[in-house]
């Protein structure tokens, strides 16, 4: 293996094999590194000029080698919604949106940035995720009424919160859920919600207030337990 040095100072390390070819071959490989297999006619001198005479096009073939081995990458990485891994797809594509359906989540972005297609991903996620809250809201707020309580209005806002799954606080009528539970199935999300509104009747954790709880959502307990063990 020997490095050259170019003019401009980059520099091209390449690989030298004799071979019985016709003259010479050259082969951009993976690792940054140029195969060459050139027949003993053919000087070091000779291969030296041309890799620098072509240095550009190699250049460019490391390039695209790095950003398909990245995009790659990317396509094999899952990621967690409803208890269920999605695959990733990073399509190349200028609409710069991260988009979750049934089988997979798609990415479309021009960029290779790995934070970025973190960030678009992530809003995919977050804006199914909100979707759903509306939808479980709806569906506790109505099992409250049909059990004889009325819940007060409420805002529901999604933050990533880093040591609790909710919270209520029942005097301004607003319930925060945290955002890392779009990874959890649907009745564990649910159990949290139902956690949440029990606080407007008991404010602390009570008897009365796992009793009142349990009647909402016998189930409670199960997938409460699925979310202590993370
Ligand atoms: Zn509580």
């Amino acid at each position: 293996m020997k490095t050259i040095r170019l003019p401009d100072g980059r520099e091209i390390t390449y690989e030298l094999t004799r071979k019985r070819v016709k003259n010479v071959n050259f082969r951009a490989k993976e690792n940054g590194i140029v195969a060459v297999s050139a027949n003993s006619r053919v000087s070091v001198r000779q291969i030296e000029d041309f890799l620098a005479e072509r240095a550009d096009f190699f250049f460019k073939a490391f390039e695209q080698m790095k950003k398909r081995a990245s995009e790659n990458n990317e396509n094999s990485r899952l990621v967690r919604y409803l208890g269920r891994d999605f695959p990733v797809r990073v399509i190349e594509n200028s609409r710069e949106i991260g988009v979750l359906d049934e089988n997979e989540l798609r990415v479309f972005t021009k960029s290779t940035d790995e934070n970025y297609i973190a960030e678009l991903r992530e809003k995919a996620i977050l804006t199914r995720f909100a979707v759903l809250c509306r939808e479980l809201d709806a569906e506790v707020r109505a099992r409250l009424l049909e059990k004889g309580f009325t819940p007060p209005p409420t805002r529901i806002s999604i933050k990533d919160m880093k040591s609790r799954w909710g919270s209520c606080s029942y005097t301004r009528g607003h319930i925060s859920i945290n955002s890392r539970l779009a990874a959890f199935p649907r009745e564990t999300i649910l159990s949290v919600f139902y956690h949440e509104y029990a606080h407007y009747r008991y404010h602390d954790h009570s008897q009365n207030f796992y009793k009142f709880l349990l009647e909402l959502y016998p189930d409670y307990h199960k997938h409460n337990k699925i979310l202590k063990q993370r």
